[in-house]
């Protein structure tokens, strides 16, 4: 719970100390000037404490990853006792334990034949590995044409160069315009924009039918279509119907192109299946996973692939092998903590709990979601999302503000506020976090 202290507050030192030489991530630095960094000395469960000993619930899991609470007894251990044994070795080469363990723990928990792991240390990079890998695949096939990519409207799939390229996010994206590849961005199945008195089930049919008409003029030079199965995040949680899944499965192998499903942020339970794609019974040519993976502790990504595809590049040259590598790929000390991860979801049956966790959610919110500001309450598993009817530029920052105040950690995206909490979150934890989202709505000024 939160201790509140009265004692003169050590955040100014803080604050200038990171000012000089802390360059923070997605942010104006000037804009400090006015909102203070908040600076963390410890955490606990759901609970990050601030120097002053003030407790904020973490209701965003640190940026997607958080799953099991921060200073989780269990990863902790873990990752211990794999500080005694080896910390990191290049996977070049080499092998070890936690790797050989991860994979065939990820090979078994996927859909289909996906089982061939390789490793990144972030997200984006997963993203650039299943992008080069499809490009590579089919210049091995002989398709020398199929060098471009395809993603939905809305999409994020992180912010390196190729990344970027398949993301369609206008403030990441136009700044950066000129050093990134053309890339088709079709029709998005969030729900959202569907016509008034149409379901989400017609509505995805209708942006299958987008992509469907786009690849049958477009396939002899695609190589890849990429998604983000189920919930579009970085867009502010546009959710949609499973059919859409579907239909893109049978799609993409009708026109012979590579379904890539980044599954990075709502992977491992978030959408209430373990994987998203589960939820249209579908395997996808690569799933890119990274944030839940290590439970949030440590910087860690995979793309898992078929025996097609891995295949395709099984050969006596080296020039067919994929030609990739990061130098903390496979880092055993990540592994460890992917592997404790796993080891919770099996022994505290987390999925079901999640459930139970997630109705109670959506009673304690029945207020929240009648609410008279808020538009468009959904959930998809162990996520909530809305929009907020407010008329100021800076809801955001301000909405962040506030909730500091009620000691809760939300970051609205644009005006869509969302929860994304870790697991471990408790029926308590739960109303001081709706109760004090209901006092924001109720004091924000618009
Ligand atoms: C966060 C995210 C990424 C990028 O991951 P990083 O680790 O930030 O590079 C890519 N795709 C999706 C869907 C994400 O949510």
């Amino acid at each position: 719970m939160p201790i509140h202290n009265s004692s003169i507050s050590t955040t100014p030192l803080f604050q200038q100390r990171s000012l000089q030489s802390v360059w923070h991530p997605c942010t104006q630095m000037k804009q400090h000037e006015m909102f203070p960094l908040v600076p963390i000395v410890r955490g606990e469960g759901v609970w990050l404490y601030d120097a002053d000993g003030n407790g904020y619930l973490d209701a965003i899991g640190s940026w997607w990853v958080n799953l099991f609470g921060h200073v989780n007894p269990r990863i902790n251990a873990a990752i211990k006792d794999q500080l005694d044994r080896i910390e990191h070795v290049m996977l070049a080469g080499f092998t070890h334990e936690p790797v050989i363990a991860l994979s065939e723990r990820l090979k078994t928990m996927t859909p289909g034949d996906l089982g061939h792991c390789f490793y990144a240390s972030d997200g984006a990079s997963a993203t650039e590995i299943a992008l080069k890998m499809s490009f590579h695949y089919w210049q091995l096939a002989g398709k020398n044409h199929k060098t471009g990519f395809v993603s939905l409207q809305n999409d994020y799939h992180g912010e390196t160069l190729g990344a970027l390229s398949v993301t369609d996010v206008p403030i990441f994206k136009t700044t950066y315009a000129p050093l990134l590849r053309p890339c088709t961005h079709v029709m998005t199945p969030d729900w959202r924009y569907a016509e008034q008195g149409e379901s989400a089930e017609h509505y995805a049919l209708r942006a299958a039918a987008a992509l469907e008409e786009h690849l049958a003029r477009h396939h002899a030079e695609t190589a890849a279509l990429i998604i983000e199965p189920l919930i579009q995040g970085a867009m502010g949680m546009g959710m949609y119907h499973p059919i859409y899944l579907k239909r893109v499965r049978e799609i993409c192998d009708r026109y012979q192109v590579h379904l890539i499903a980044d599954e990075i942020a709502v992977g491992f339970g978030r959408t209430g299946t373990m994987f998203a794609c589960e939820q249209a019974n579908i395997t996808p040519d690569f799933l890119c996973l990274a944030k839940g993976l290590s439970g949030g502790y440590l910087p860690l990504s995979v793309v898992l692939t078929t025996d097609t595809v891995y295949q395709r590049f099984y050969d006596d040259q080296s020039a067919h092998a994929f030609l990739h590598s990061h130098t903390h790929t496979g880092n055993a000390l990540a592994c460890r903590a992917a592997l404790a991860v796993l080891d919770i979801f099996e022994q505290d049956n987390v999925l079901e709990r999640n459930k139970t966790k997630a109705t109670y959610l959506n009673n304690a919110a029945v207020a929240l979601s009648a609410h008279p500001k808020v538009n468009h309450f959904r959930n998809c598993g162990m996520i909530w999302a809305f929009e907020v009817d407010t008329g100021s530029a800076h809801f955001s920052q301000q909405f962040f503000q506030a909730g500091l105040k009620q000691r809760l950690l939300l970051r609205p995206l644009g005006k869509t506020v969302y929860f994304m909490p870790p697991y471990i979150i408790t029926d308590a934890e739960i109303d001081l976090l709706i109760n004090g989202t209901l006092h924001i709505l109720d004091t924000l000024e618009h």
